[in-house]
Order: C-alpha cells, then sequence, then structure tokens
C-alpha cells in the first residue's frame, strides 16, 4: 500500500541533560517518513521547506524511497525552526523558541499523483491544514490518523475539534489527552477524546508505554526500560511512523494488526531516543530493528497458570 505523510520538516536546536545541539535536522514529518520506511517502500510526503534546507538530507528521505514532488521549497525563506530544552528526568521539556518561517503560510499541495493513497498520517501541524489535506483527496483513506501538541490545544482549540471530526485515529500523549478532555482518568479521557470524532485512540505514555482503546476494547503495550535516553525529541513521531508504516505495509487495520503496529513503533521510538535527533535512527539496520522488536515481544508475553 502507500502512505503519505504531512508534516514538519525542520531544523531543531535541543538541550538535554547530556548536551546540546547547534541546529539539527528535525521535524515531525522527517520522523515520521524515516520511520515508516523501515516497513513501507511506497511512501509520499506533503512538507515545506526553505531553501536552507540541505541536499543531503532530502536525498536521504529519497534513498528511503519517499516520494518528495509534494514537499515545497521555498527560495528566499527560512525553514521551520524550533528549540527545547529538557528537564532532569527527560519526561518534561519546554520550548524555547518555535519559528514558523515557512509554515506560517503553508499550503498543503497535493501532487495529481498522491491521489488514491491509502492510509494518511497528520504529522503535528496547525490543525486547520491538516484538515485541509483530508479535504484534497479526492479519494478516503482506508485510516487517517493525526497527531497534536498542547501548543495547538492553547491556540486553537476550535480549529483542533473540527479536525477531530475528520480522522480515524488520534495518537497523542498522556498529558495532551488529560488536557484535550479535561479529564484526569485516562479511561474517562479516551472516552471523551473518542466522542469527539476518532474511533481510534492512542495514548502515549513515555518511558511507560502505550495505550490503544477502540470500542470496548483496549490495548496497553510495555515501555522497554533503557538503562540511558539520551534524547527523546522526535520519539513521538517515530512510533507514530513505525505505526503507520507497519499498518500500510501490512495493509490491514484490525485491532490485532494495530497492537503489533505500536510494538513496531514502540520498537523504533525506543532507538529514536538513544542519539540526539534522527542520527541513531538513520544508523539501525532491519536486523537492529527485529532485535529490539523481539525484546518487546519477550517483554510482555507470559503464560498464566492458576487455579481458583
Ligand atoms: P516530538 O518530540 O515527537 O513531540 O516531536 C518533536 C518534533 O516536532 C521536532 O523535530 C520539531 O521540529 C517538531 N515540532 C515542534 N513543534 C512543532 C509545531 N508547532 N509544528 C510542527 N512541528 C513541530
Amino acid at each position: 500500500m502507500s502512505l503519505l505523510t504531512v508534516g514538519s520538516v525542520a531544523f531543531d536546536a535541543i538541550e538535554t541533560p547530556f548536551g546540546k545541539t547547534d541546529k539539527i535536522i528535525g521535524g515531525a514529518g522527517t520522523y515520521i517518513a524515516i520511520a515508516a520506511s523501515f516497513f513501507e517502500k511506497d511512501q509520499k510526503i506533503v512538507a515545506v521547506v526553505g531553501d536552507d534546507f540541505p541536499q543531503s538530507m532530502l536525498d536521504l528521505l529519497s534513498n528511503r524511497n519517499v516520494d518528495l514532488t509534494g514537499l515545497q521549497i521555498k527560495i528566499g525563506e527560512k525553514s521551520f525552526f524550533w528549540s527545547g530544552k529538557y528537564h532532569n528526568d527527560m519526561n518534561s521539556r519546554d520550548t524555547l523558541i518555535t519559528e514558523l518561517n515557512v509554515l506560517e503560510h503553508f499550503d498543503p499541495i497535493i501532487p495529481e499523483k498522491y491521489q488514491g493513497v491509502e492510509f494518511l498520517m497528520l504529522g503535528n501541524l496547525t490543525p486547520q491544514v491538516q484538515k485541509l489535506v483530508v479535504e484534497r483527496l479526492e479519494t478516503r483513506p482506508k485510516l487517517v490518523a493525526m497527531d497534536t501538541m498542547n501548543f495547538w490545544m492553547d491556540i486553537a482549540m476550535d480549529d483542533l475539534k473540527e479536525t477531530l471530526k475528520v480522522v480515524d485515529l488520534l495518537i497523542i500523549n498522556d498529558e495532551e489527552a488529560r488536557q484535550l478532555s479535561g479529564e484526569n482518568s485516562l479511561a474517562k479521557a479516551s472516552k471523551a477524546i473518542r466522542n469527539m470524532g476518532p474511533k481510534y485512540l492512542i495514548i502515549k505514555k513515555g518511558e511507560h508505554g502505550a495505550l490503544l482503546f477502540h470500542g470496548d476494547q483496549m490495548f496497553s503495550a510495555p515501555g522497554l526500560p533503557l538503562e540511558e535516553v539520551f534524547d527523546p525529541t522526535g520519539a513521538g513521531d517515530t512510533f507514530a511512523g513505525g505505526f503507520m508504516g507497519y499498518l500500510s505495509s501490512t495493509n490491514d487495520i484490525s485491532f490485532d494488526n494495530m497492537k503489533r503496529a505500536i510494538i513496531a513503533g514502540s520498537a523504533l521510538a525506543s532507538y529514536c531516543v538513544e542519539k540526539f535527533g534522527t542520527e541513531k535512527l538513520t544508523q539501525i539496520s532491519q536486523q537492529d530493528l527485529d532485535q529490539r522488536i523481539q525484546q518487546f515481544v519477550a517483554l510482555a508475553n507470559f503464560e498464566m497458570i492458576y487455579q481458583l
């Protein structure tokens, strides 16, 4: 099948207790596309960069079978820039700078050859732009998934609620689920959010794994305890990319297959945090990923023996 990702392709500057980077490659769309490429060999991207964005990174995406026809390069303009600083526990961070630059007037133009795409991943972006993409696709994809963040809840909650009405799956973290629903219990939050539109909901809990909700069904994926978390930036996007890449490559949106997709996404995200930015993701092989997936399987696998 084919997967279309819409998301930021950007520069980031990151500060963690382990060190600091200058401008490095980041962006939700970048992480999603790299992660999905481990599974899906037919990917498309709709994004925008300035003429300051390195050709080498675009080549890296093309070499991973990402069709860049929908990537706009704005001459004389600057790419999106985000800077964040992590606290000592690495579970929370402060956004220091968000320079929208090319994203400020981003018009997500869908190339004709992208029409008919089966899976759509809307990375963290202005909710209005996310909705526009769904409206511009002539055929409804088999699954429309989206990510968002507190930034949009703070400044564009009404738009966000409109966009939620047109998606099938929302992928957010626990803090965002609580903010969006106004509920402290994640079980209650999951119901309230699914009443806003998406039939499926994934709540990521950082190092504690992730929850999947659909109807009365629920699945809990573990988090792999890692000795060192170097930089969590992009872990959520990597998770979403691995999840959607797995689903589209298997062309199966059953609940059981979504469980497998969550493990695929979790395994990739666990690699992502081991180095700054996208570095680790671009270094690992399919064999490394296979080993990590097996670690996740072993972590959650047990046989219950009991007498009552
Ligand atoms: P995550 O750590 O998964 O939340 O994703 C971090 C990535 O999201 C970084 O690479 C940023 O470039 C990107 N990002 C941060 N804020 C925004 C925003 N407001 N719109 C689009 N992308 C963003």
